[in-house]
């Protein structure tokens, strides 16, 4: 995959035009739903007489005027009752029309949900590369205006261009049938230049709408980004930078808009020039056949109701053209994101992944996230189950990558890392992930109440459950003291609760999804020292007999680890437990080292101004 377009979306080549139509048509015609299937299809018998009685009611209008103008018209009863008969006809076609489209509607909003569905579940289907790359507000926006998009594509191919298409063959056979072919001819050959000049003239158009949708897009995925921002705008007084960003996007759209709404003028004084032409052709044909005594008033009426009727719709047809574009340009983007391939994908007939006792191997992995910068170089180690190794090195050093590579966010580029001694590559990836329980580096909560966050762990767990996992996780009392409790709301990515708190959610929600595997990557880094002493604590009692990885930075956290694997720049440069690093006084022993003067360094600066005060307190009490 390619770097991001302008749109932030990951530049992909959805399906054009047709692509898009055969996928909505594989909805609209739905696999194993006879019920929907029958609807469409009493929709199209509906479709049908709507437009047979449609064409009947010219017919009834002509034989109207024409009793009206006959003799017979004295008998008043025959005129009358084709009146009646005339409005009637009206109300049925409509009627038709409206019991059809009642019909339907579940078979639109059927297809338009199962869409929408596709394209959710794929985009979390996706790699966590693509989501790195993506754009929050870009991506919202595509998927709003696709399911529009389809929303108008449903509607008005099914019941506007195709039924049109029908009612111009039906009357040029009426025309044909009933006065001369040239009326036909004259008529289908208007509305086949009509139907080449909208086509010709919308595709020229579309690169003004596909313009205004990047630019659209653009500027939405700005808005966001800079609303999710807030505080850094705020920090640096930014307003008007982001004002100006969020306006280039907005320009561009103004340009295009503006474009597009003086082309589409010009597009309709086209359509409106080529009706008006084939309506006074036909009627100046029609009132030289009156002049002749070949036709009577009643048909004269008659073929201007016919060709009002036909234009009618046919004007529609062009503004449905038109709409139709721009819902395919929409969709396009959105069923391009159907078409993303997810980089991570389970091989056909992956088994579940075996946990017996949760043995993680590291076997000679090379990683890199672009080819162009190696990440891990032939980094190998193992979990003993149920034992706990600690990953320590400086920033930078791949820690973190290991852990994504562990929970497959990224596949290996050599090497292998295998659980129970199957690579993991082979397996599942659900099962894979269910088996590992994560606490991040930086937790971001839904913007729910602190319960759902907890209960995230494992939906369905009970209220004793979750508040057991909260108790472990040193929280719970921290939630009953809120005013509302566990149903306190954590705000936008959990951004109402301090970093130490949100972490022990996050630790909360590991807990209670009780995996076999635990993955800590910094878990007690936002922590102050009591806590953490305390949390370690609830750490250590959890990870009692699970397969444990801790990435750590304090090195105090870790010093009961099994084994200590210190990473740099993504080789593993030393091994062993807490106490034999010391005595090789390497790398671990160095930033042990300076961790613990650092440390002392900082207990001093407590210290100092204390004692300070005390000297001061002293002299004035001499
Ligand atoms: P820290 O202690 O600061 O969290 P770390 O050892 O956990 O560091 P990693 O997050 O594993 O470091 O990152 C290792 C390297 O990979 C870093 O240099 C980082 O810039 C790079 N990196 C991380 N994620 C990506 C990514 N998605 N795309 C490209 N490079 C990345």
């Amino acid at each position: 995959m390619s770097n991001p377009g302008p749109d932030g979306i990951p530049k992909v080549d959805g399906p054009r035009g047709w692509g898009v139509i055969k996928i909505l048509g594989r909805h609209l015609w739905p696999k194993n739903e006879l019920a929907l299937r029958v609807r469409v299809m009493i929709a199209l018998v509906l479709l049908v007489v709507a437009k047979v009685t449609n064409v009947y009611v010219p017919l009834l209008y002509k034989d109207a005027v024409d009793a009206l103008g006959t003799p017979a018209a004295q008998a008043v009863a025959v005129p009358i009752a084709l009146i009646v008969a005339y409005g009637a006809a009206r109300v049925l076609a409509q009627a038709f029309g409206e019991i059809r489209d009642a019909i339907f509607a579940p078979v639109a909003q059927r297809a338009i949900r199962n869409l929408a569905l596709e394209v959710f579940g794929h985009l979390h289907a996706l790699s966590l590369r693509f989501h790195l790359e993506r754009q929050t507000g870009g991506i919202s926006r595509v998927i709003e205006r696709g399911t529009q998009g389809m929303d108008f594509l449903i509607r008005f191919t099914t019941f506007n261009i195709l039924p049109t298409l029908f009612e111009i063959v039906l009357v040029g056979g009426i025309l044909w049938s009933l006065y001369d072919w040239r009326f036909s001819v004259v008529t289908l050959v208007v509305v086949g230049v009509y139907i080449v000049f909208s086509i010709v003239f919308s595709e020229w158009r579309i690169k003004f709408v596909r313009s205004m949708n990047e630019a659209d897009t653009d500027a939405n995925a700005k808005a966001i980004d800079s609303l999710l921002n807030f505080e850094t705008v705020k920090y640096f007084g930014n307003e008007p930078h982001e004002a100006r960003r969020y306006d280039v996007g907005r320009r561009r759209y103004e340009d295009a808009a503006i474009r597009s709404s003086r082309t589409l003028s010009l597009l309709n004084i086209g359509q409106g020039t080529i009706i008006a032409v084939g309506l006074v052709a036909v009627m100046a044909m029609a009132g030289q056949g009156v002049i002749a005594g070949t036709m009577t008033i009643g048909d004269f009426v008659a073929v201007n109701a016919f060709l009002i009727q036909l234009y009618m719709p046919l004007n529609m047809l062009g503004f449905a053209y038109r709409e139709i574009r721009n819902a395919l340009v929409n969709m396009e983007k959105m069923f391009g994101l159907l078409d993303v391939p997810a980089e991570i994908a389970d091989r056909p007939g992956a088994p579940p992944l075996a946990v017996a006792g949760a043995e993680i191997v590291f076997d000679h992995v090379d990683f890199c996230y672009e080819p162009s910068r190696p990440i891990l170089h032939d980094v190998s180690f193992r979990v003993a189950p149920g034992h706990t190794v600690a990953i320590v090195g400086s920033s930078g050093a791949g820690k973190s990558t290991i852990s994504r590579i562990l929970f497959r966010f990224y596949d290996v580029s050599a090497g292998h890392v295998r659980i129970d001694g199957q690579d993991i590559r082979d397996v599942q990836q659900s099962s894979l992930r269910a088996a590992i329980g994560v606490v991040p580096q930086d937790t971001v909560l839904f913007n729910d109440t602190i319960y759902y966050n907890i209960a995230y762990g494992r939906p369905g767990a009970s209220r004793e459950e979750v508040e057991e996992a909260a108790r472990l996780a040193r929280i719970h009392d921290f939630i009953v003291a809120l005013p509302q409790g566990y149903e306190a709301t954590v705000g936008e990515r959990g951004l109402k609760l301090s970093g130490g708190e949100k972490q022990r959610v996050a630790i909360a929600r590991t807990i209670l999804k009780n995996p076999r595997i635990l993955l800590f990557d910094e878990a007690t880094s936002a922590l102050d020292t009591r806590t953490e002493q305390e949390i370690q604590r609830s750490l250590e009692e959890v990870s009692r007999g699970r397969t444990t990885v801790i990435i750590a930075h304090r090195l105090s956290t870790i010093i009961n680890a099994d084994e200590i694997i210190v990473l740099d720049r993504g080789r593993v440069a030393e091994r062993g437990r807490h106490g034999e690093l010391l005595a090789r006084n390497g790398l671990y022993a160095d930033m042990w080292r300076r961790q613990q003067e650092a440390a002392a360094a900082a207990e001093r600066r407590v210290e100092e101004p204390a004692s300070f005060r005390a000297e001061g307190h002293l002299r004035v009490g001499d």
